[in-house]
C-alpha cells in the first residue's frame, strides 16, 4: 500500500509550528507494512488544498491528512476532500446531536458554526475523537482510502492509535518492517561500529549505529511478510549485539535513562536527591519527568552561587582549595544533597555553562558527583557546544554514573 501525508496549516508553512504529526505518522507506517512515498505541507487554502488532495488521490492508495478539522472558515480539510470526490456534505443527526451534548456538559453554548464538525460526505464515516469536538473521516472510494484526522497531536495520536492503524493493520498486505533499538552508554561511535562491523554487512535485518544525545544506538530493522517472521530475523543478532556490547547497554527502543534509573531505584527501595549548579535544575527536571518518580526522587536544590552550595551544606574551605568548578566540590554537593534531603543516593553537578571561562577553566568543563549509600564517585569531561548542550550532556553523564552505581558497573 502506497502512503502519503498532507498536513494541513499555514502556521506550519510559517514556521510558527513543527510538522510533527507528519513524523509521528511516518514512524508508524513501517511496521503495518505501508511504504511512505510523499509528505507535504499545504497552507489554509482551499485551491491549493484540494490540488494537493486531486494529485494525492491520483498516485496513492492512502492518504492521511491532518489539520483543518476546526470549526471556522479557514479549517477547509473537508470542503476540499469533498470537492475532489465530487460529493456534497450534509449534517450527519447523530454526529450533530453528540456535538451539542458536549458543549452542554462543558456548560457551554452551541455556536452553530461548530455544526461542521458533524459534517459527512457520503463515502465517509466518522472516526471518535474522544479528546476534541472534531471527529476524523474515514473515507474510502475507487479503492482509495482517504483518512482526515484533527492538528492537535494530543488528539490525532491516540485516534490513530485506537481507530486508525487497527483498521489498516488489517487492510495492509505489504511486508511489515520491524525494529529493535539497543541503547548503550559509554562507547564512541566509531568504537560501536567496528565491534559490529561484521554484522553491519547484514541486509536483513540491517544494523545502524549511530550516535544520540543519550549515548550510541544501534538499530536493528528487519522486514518480512509478518510480525513474528521479523522477531525471528532480529533476535539472533540482537543476542550477539547483547554479547557484544552487553554492558553498556542501559535499555530500548522507547526507553529513556532517567525511566530505566527510576525503576532500578524504585525496585531497589533506594531515593535520590540532587544538588545543581550548571546544570541549573535540568537534572531535577528530567528525573520528574518519570511517572511515579516521586516514590524515589526526594529534593532537587540548584544553587547556582557559591553562597548557596555553603548555605546547602557544602564546606566554604573545599570551595577555597579547589575552586567551584572541581572534582572536590561536585562530591561535597552531591554529599550535601544526600545528607540534606536524607536520601540513600546524592549527585552534584559543577561546571562551567559558558560562554565565557570561569577560574581559567574553558567553558564545557564539567564535574559531576555521586554519593551512593556514602561512596563518593565523581567524573569530569569537557564538552561544549552551547549552554544548552552542555547542560544537557551534564544531566545524561549524571544518568549514567548514577545507572552504572545501580547496576554494579561501577
Ligand atoms: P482544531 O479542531 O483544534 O481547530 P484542526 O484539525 O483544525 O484542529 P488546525 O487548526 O490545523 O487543526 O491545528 C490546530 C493545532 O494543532 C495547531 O495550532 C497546532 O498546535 C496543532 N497542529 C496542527 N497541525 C500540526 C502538525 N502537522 N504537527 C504538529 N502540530 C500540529
Amino acid at each position: 500500500m502506497r502512503a502519503e501525508i498532507i498536513s494541513v496549516g499555514t502556521e506550519i508553512l510559517l514556521g510558527e509550528i513543527q510538522d510533527t504529526n507528519s513524523c509521528f505518522l511516518a514512524s508508524r507506517l513501517p511496521a503495518l507494512g505501508i511504504d511512505l512515498y510523499f509528505i507535504s505541507v499545504v497552507g489554509d487554502n482551499f485551491d491549493r488544498l484540494q490540488q494537493t488532495i486531486k494529485q494525492a488521490f491520483q498516485r496513492s492508495d492512502l492518504l492521511l491528512i491532518t489539520g483543518g478539522l476546526g470549526p471556522t472558515d479557514d479549517d477547509l480539510t473537508r470542503e476540499a476532500i469533498a470537492a475532489v470526490l465530487g460529493e456534497r456534505p450534509y449534517v450527519d443527526e447523530a454526529l450533530a446531536q453528540a456535538l451539542r451534548n458536549l458543549f452542554t456538559s462543558r456548560g457551554l453554548p452551541f455556536p452553530e458554526r461548530n455544526l461542521k464538525q458533524a459534517w459527512l460526505i457520503p463515502s465517509a464515516t466518522a472516526i471518535p475523537n474522544p479528546r476534541g469536538t472534531a471527529p476524523g473521516w474515514w473515507v474510502e472510494k475507487e479503492g482509495r482510502i482517504i483518512v482526515a484526522l484533527p492538528g492537535p497531536p494530543h488528539e490525532m495520536e491516540p485516534m490513530w492509535e485506537e481507530e486508525v492503524a487497527p483498521r489498516l493493520r488489517k487492510r495492509a498486505q505489504g511486508q511489515v518492517l520491524v525494529t529493535r533499538t539497543l541503547k548503550t552508554i559509554g562507547l564512541g561511535e566509531g568504537q560501536v561500529d567496528e565491534m559490529l562491523s561484521d554484522l553491519a554487512r547484514s541486509s536483513n535485518p540491517t544494523l545502524a549505529v549511530y550516535a544520540k544525545p543519550d549515548g550510541v544506538y544501534v538499530r536493528l530493522a528487519a522486514k518480512a511478510m509478518g510480525e513474528g517472521i521479523a522477531w525471528d530475523l532480529i533476535r539472533p543478532v540482537e543476542e550477539e549485539v547483547r554479547q557484544r556490547l552487553g554492558p553498556h547497554i542501559w535499555g530500548v527502543d522507547d526507553e529513556s535513562l532517567e525511566g530505566v534509573v527510576g525503576r532500578l531505584l524504585k525496585e531497589r527501595a533506594l531515593t535520590l536527591a540532587v544538588m545543581e549548579s550548571f546544570t541549573g535544575g535540568l537534572l531535577a527536571n528530567t528525573i520528574t519527568d518519570v511517572p511515579g518518580s516521586s516514590t524515589y526522587f526526594l529534593a532537587g536544590y540548584v544553587a547556582y552561587q557559591p553562597e548557596a552550595k555553603i548555605a546547602l551544606g557544602v564546606d566554604p574551605k573545599v570551595i577555597e582549595m579547589h575552586g567551584v568548578v572541581s572534582p572536590e566540590v561536585a562530591a561535597a554537593m552531591a554529599q550535601a544533597a544526600r545528607q540534606r534531603a536524607g536520601a540513600h543516593i546524592g549527585i552534584g553537578t559543577t561546571g562551567v555553562a559558558g560562554p565565557d571561562p570561569l577560574e581559567g577553566k574553558p567553558p564545557g568543563t564539567s564535574h559531576i558527583g555521586l554519593d551512593f549509600l556514602g561512596n563518593i564517585r565523581t567524573t569530569s569531561y569537557q564538552f561544549y557546544q552551547g549552554r544548552l548542550a552542555a547542560k544537557r550532556r551534564g544531566v545524561t553523564v549524571a544518568l549514567a554514573l548514577l545507572w552504572r552505581a545501580l547496576t554494579g558497573r561501577l
